[in-house]
């Protein structure tokens, strides 16, 4: 059953996101060498609830963070603590409020100190699949259409599109119908509506796109131990297009608009 939002609703998940992309804006310059990913949550939990949110994802289902710190081979779901992040690494943190009784869910993958040019390339190549993706979000398209677009943006650049895990509907639940693919068939699926909100978060791998779980039950990992990225928003489909609710800023905004799906040919 997906639920459909109200204009009403979508306007306290707006409020929501603006929480969860300002206090993901102060973690993402916050990343330095030295640091760990325990200082990281601290900041994010402190963040959230002085903006009056409270963090979702701290106790959902036993999660002991208000983030998801994953680095490297980690694609998504490490958990934050003692860690120390090291010059070199790829960074992805995930992090989601619940405000008013509704939830945003974003995502974005930092360069700690100086990366590599092909980890820079993977972390450019997975922003532009999610903005690929929220482009496909036009009313009257269907979900097919946003996997599809991510598949077609990652796999003709030779980068793996995990499978195992989706991105998803989100209101008063963080996981809630449908499930949003990252790979697909256009024209396939549900119809796009207004009022219909989802988080798309493509994970996008350097290898194989299989994945394993660490013992941690938590940690997903590429299974040929590759870099992996990870980028997502929650985004709102409306009657005047795609409207993102955690959009971090006008410099994002500007790359969000620069994308021209056009551009890309169909496979
Ligand atoms: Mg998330
Ligand atoms: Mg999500």
């Amino acid at each position: 059953m997906v639920a459909l939002k109200s204009a009403r609703e979508i306007e306290v998940m707006r409020r929501s996101g603006k929480i969860t992309s300002k206090v993901l804006t102060g973690l993402m310059r916050a990343v330095r060498p030295g640091m760990t990913t325990g200082d990281l949550d601290a900041m994010a939990e402190k963040g959230i609830r002085d903006l009056g949110g409270v963090p979702t994802f701290k106790g959902y289902h036993g999660f002991t963070g208000s983030i998801c710190a994953s680095i490297d081979d980690e694609v998504v779901h490490g958990i934050p603590g003692s860690r120390r992040l090291r010059d070199g690494d790829l960074l992805s943190i995930d992090i989601g409020t619940t405000f008013e009784g509704y939830v945003s869910d974003s995502a974005v993958t930092v360069a700690v100190g100086t990366i590599s040019a092909e980890a820079q390339r993977l972390l450019d190549v997975t922003q532009q699949c999610l903005m690929a993706g929220i482009a496909a979000m036009q009313p009257g398209n269907h979900l097919g259409d946003i996997g599809a677009a991510v598949q077609a943006y990652a796999e003709q650049r030779g980068f793996g599109v995990v499978r195992d895990l989706v991105g998803h509907g989100v209101g008063r639940e963080m996981h809630e119908e449908p499930q949003v693919p990252n790979f697909g068939s256009t024209g396939t699926g549900m119809e796009l509506r207004a009022g219909l909100v989802l988080a798309v978060e493509p994970m996008i791998t350097q290898g194989s796109h299989k994945v394993n779980i660490l013992k941690d039950g938590w940690t997903v990992v590429t299974a040929d131990g590759k870099l992996a990225a990870h980028f997502e928003h929650t985004i709102a489909v409306t009657d005047a297009g795609p409207k993102i609710l955690t959009l971090r800023d006008f410099a994002e905004l500007a790359e969000a608009e620069r994308y021209r799906p056009a551009e890309e040919a169909r496979v």
